[in-house]
């Protein structure tokens, strides 16, 4: 049989969000569908079925790229052109962020990207306020999951990378589960709902609105201040680069230079910066930590 299967077109789709993912299309089309995402992501060819083999996981795959076949089914199914398709995955940005090149042709984990877990900016969840955004929420965007990126600045906040009810990354896959999105099976939950399953109760999902953080206790989070956000702003405008060389130029010697200011932490006393930044890789450096440990972070 030849894969993926074309079934025509979906009976309803959606216009995909500017730089919006792959993934939060896929949210959005199973809410609005009434179906569970994974039953989409199989209908519209963004996964093969269980049992077959890829070259990545399924995923990574996701956000990384389709490939052909797959592009001109999913597009075809969901009604939108191959290049709006193509735009849902990271693939565009692959010849400006190096360890994207990397993910293309290695089957190993890729450093330097986020692809199991996404953050996220609760006011772009919430959407611009159109009907159909109002309906069906805002975009899950494709760039939270570049670790660089670490601000919206349309809103002017971090990203969040927990839910505010359960704490918990709202869409952490567990490490060799196969999925694609947490809770992948389940029919009805809003886009912004939080899919994490909660604590105490494996079965049941959290549930929480991602998109509403003040229906929860105020949590202190500190302020986006202009000489950050001017920071992840030459960061995002390398994303733009009219000269790709230069933004992987740019974007290698940084990821070099973190690399060893985290392999000489705690020594750094000498280190220029701002003291808030300085404040922020230190919690960031005490958060992975945990991590590593298996302890859950308190934010
Ligand atoms: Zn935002
Ligand atoms: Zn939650």
């Amino acid at each position: 049989m030849t894969w993926p299967p074309d079934k025509g077109p979906l009976p309803r789709s959606l216009v995909p969000l500017e730089s919006e993912s792959l993934f939060g299309l896929l949210l959005r089309l199973a809410y609005r569908l009434d179906e569970s995402p994974l039953r989409v992501a199989r209908r519209t060819g963004a996964i093969r079925p269980p049992g077959s083999r890829g070259t990545y996981a399924a995923a990574t795959k996701l956000l990384l790229r389709l490939d052909p076949p797959q592009l001109q089914t999913f597009a075809r199914s969901t009604r939108i052109t191959t290049e709006q398709a193509e735009n849902l995955t990271l693939l565009p940005l692959s010849i400006l962020y190096p360890p994207l090149a990397d993910a293309l042709t290695r089957r190993a984990r890729p450093p330097w990207l986020r692809f199991d877990s996404t953050r996220y900016c609760p006011a772009c969840l919430a959407g611009n306020g159109s009907p159909i955004q109002n309906r069906y929420g805002g975009a899950w965007r494709l760039h939270w999951h570049l670790p660089f990126v670490f601000a919206c600045l349309e809103h002017h906040t971090y990203l969040r990378d927990s839910c505010p009810a359960c704490v918990v990354p709202p869409m952490r896959l567990t490490p060799g589960s196969g999925a694609i999105i947490p809770a992948q099976g389940t029919v009805g939950l809003h886009p912004a709902q939080c899919r994490a399953a909660t604590p105490l109760a494996e079965k049941r999902i959290c549930g929480a609105r991602l998109d509403k953080p003040h229906d929860y206790p105020a949590q202190p989070f500190p302020d986006l201040t202009p000489d950050i956000a001017a920071i992840q702003q030459e960061l995002l405008d390398l994303l733009q680069s009219p000269d790709p060389a230069h933004a992987r130029t740019r974007f290698t010697d940084l990821s070099v230079l973190t690399t060893v200011i985290a392999a000489a932490w705690p020594r750094h006393p000498h280190l220029p910066g701002r003291e808030e930044l300085l404040d922020a890789f230190h919690a960031h450096h005490d958060k992975d930590l945990m991590l590593t440990e298996g302890r859950e972070p308190q934010i």
